[in-house]
This record gives structure tokens, sequence and C-alpha cells, in this order.
């Protein structure tokens, strides 16, 4: 397979000996910002310098083409070639140029075959092995995934060391987190393993509205440090930066939603590898009344617009 080595040498001193962090952006949800928040993590990730791996495991091909790669849909060596005994797959540069360090794997036509599959049948562990078999190339993994938790964001999640969860700072989103964060925690207890760490990632935040303001509020009441401290603004330069090719993080550097993006990375690289001490989150009994009163006590505070 045609490996990007060759121009792959940045890597900041002390950066973990060759182990190589798998991140899986999941969310039973479609529509959360995944794909958005895969792509401008792996390019904030690939700009501090370290060698990041973009793996979409999304038939549908968003992330590839968010970053300017086709997608595979004609070849044989995309993301659906990972799971195999003998794993068949390449990574292709971004034609981003200040993307250098990022490799990119895009969905190809075996996915949609891959996706029918609901549960995960042995692949997390062939992908696991693939990307261990890859860790000389690159230091960070960025997993973007269908909406649900089945299929291939089960694989995913059973490959990861580490997990984001984008939430959707509105009401509905913010009930359903608590199902999301649930599940991923059955997967942590079945497979023995303890993501480091599991990151809720408020998105499509507008100050402007009260019913944001209280949805990113009860997250990090409800779930504190598993929170970053990015908050995603809502903002139409995602999707203009889709269709450019060129993530946000790199198009408009000096943006705010640039800037929520890099803290968020920052944030989620310096967490690699270390478990929390403890886990935040009191589950149950996450009810309408918790989201009814955060909002009573903003409106308190300020006028509704
Ligand atoms: P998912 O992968 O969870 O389905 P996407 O990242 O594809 O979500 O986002 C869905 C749509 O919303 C896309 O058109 C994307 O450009 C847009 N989008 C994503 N994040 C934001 C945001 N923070 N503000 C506004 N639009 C966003
Ligand atoms: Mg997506």
């Amino acid at each position: 397979m045609p490996h990007l080595s060759a121009g792959l040498t940045a890597e900041p001193p002390g950066w973990q000996n060759h182990r190589v962090h798998v991140v899986a952006i999941v969310n039973r949800k479609g529509g959360v910002g995944k794909t958005t928040t895969a792509v401008n993590l792996a390019a904030a990730i690939a700009l501090g310098s370290r060698r990041v791996l973009l793996v979409d495991l999304d038939p549908q091909g968003s992330a590839g083409v968010a970053v300017g790669v086709a997608s595979a849909a004609g070849d044989d060596d995309g993301s659906g070639g990972m799971f195999r005994g003998k794993p068949r797959w390449s990574a292709r540069r971004s034609p981003v140029p200040s993307l250098a360090l990022l490799g990119v794997v895009p969905a190809d036509r075996r996915l949609d075959a891959e996706a029918a599959t609901p549960v995960d049948n042995g692949r997390g562990e062939r992908l696991a092995a693939a990307l261990r078999g890859a860790r000389e190339t690159w230091n960070i993994v960025v997993v973007d995934t269908p909406p649900g938790l089945g299929g291939l964001s089960a694989t995913a999640l059973r490959a990861a060391d580490a997990v984001v969860i984008p939430a959707a700072a509105d009401y509905l989103s913010t009930h359903a987190l608590q199902g999301t964060i649930e599940s991923v925690r059955s997967i942590e207890r079945e497979t023995g393993r303890r993501y480091a760490p599991l990151v809720v990632l408020p998105t499509f935040v507008d100050a402007r509205r009260p019913g944001a303001v209280a949805a990113v509020t009860l997250m990090r009441e409800r779930f504190g440090e598993m929170v970053s401290p990015g908050e995603i603004p809502r903002s139409a330069r995602y999707d203009s930066a889709a269709l450019a090719g060129v993530p946000a993080v790199v198009g408009a550097p000096r943006s705010a939603a640039a800037t929520a993006y890099r803290t968020a990375c920052d944030d989620l690289v310096a967490r690699l590898g270390r478990k929390p001490a403890k886990r935040h989150g009191a589950l149950k009994g996450f009810v309408r009344a918790d989201m009814r009163e955060a909002l009573m006590t903003l409106r308190s505070r300020r006028p509704e617009p």
C-alpha cells in the first residue's frame, strides 16, 4: 500500500512511544456534527505536528469529501478493506497543502455491505489490529462513524482507545445524550476497556438562544469533566468549509469556528491515555424538569430576546 511515510516527519519531542491512539467520534443521532468534528479535530491535530489518520467508516463518505479527498467508491482499498483477515487499504493525502501530516482512508463501496450487518462481527478486533500495524506511521487515528451505535459505529468503538461524543446543544439532543453515554459505557464493560478519555463535545452552541445555553449548562452540570472545554458554535462556516474541501481550522484559522475546535483538540490530545480519576454524571433521572429549571434560571437572569 502506498504509504505516506516519506513526508511524515514532524512530531513534537517526547510524544508517546509509537503508540497509536484511536479516537472514535460517535453519537446515536445524525446531524449533530460528528463528521465536522472528525474532520476539524483531525486537521487541528495535523496542524499541531502530529501524524493523524482520518478513517471514514460512514458509507456516505462525507469525511473524505470535507478534506478534499474523493470517495473511494470505485476502489477497493478504502476503509471497507480494513476489517479483512488480511487488511487491504491505503491512506490518501489531502490536497490541502498545510495538511501534509494528515492521511485519509475514504469510505469505499464495500462499506455499504458492512453497514448492513447490524453487529460488530469481530470487525472491531480486525480494525484494531490493522491500526496497530500502522503505528509506525500514525500517532493518532480519528474514526468518523454513521449515526447509531450498532454496526460500523460498534466496530469503531471496539477498536477505539478514546471516544468523542459531539452533542448538539438542544433539549432533545441533550436528552438523547444520556442513552449514548450509557451505550458507550456498556461497550466499555463488555470489552473490559476504559476509554481515555470519553469526551462530550457540545456542538451547535448559539449563545443567543437560551435553549442552547441551558443545554450546555445542563451537560456541564451532569457530566462534569467529561464535557470538553471547547464549545462548538453554530456557524455556517462549517458547511462552506465542507464545500471548499478545506476544514474551518485550516481555511479560517482565526474564526470562532476554528478556535473552538482547536480548544477541543488541545483538550483531547492532553487527555489521551490519561484515565480520569472519577467520572461524573448522574446518569439516572435526567429529566425534562432539569432542562426547564436551567431555562428558568437563565430567563430570570436575562430577558428572552
Ligand atoms: P453528522 O456527521 O453528525 O451527521 P455533520 O457534521 O455532517 O453531522 O453536520 C450536519 C450538517 O450540519 C452539515 O451540513 C454541517 O456542515 C453542519 N454543521 C455541523 N456542525 C455545525 C455547527 N457547529 N454549526 C452549524 N452547522 C454545522
Ligand atoms: Mg456524518
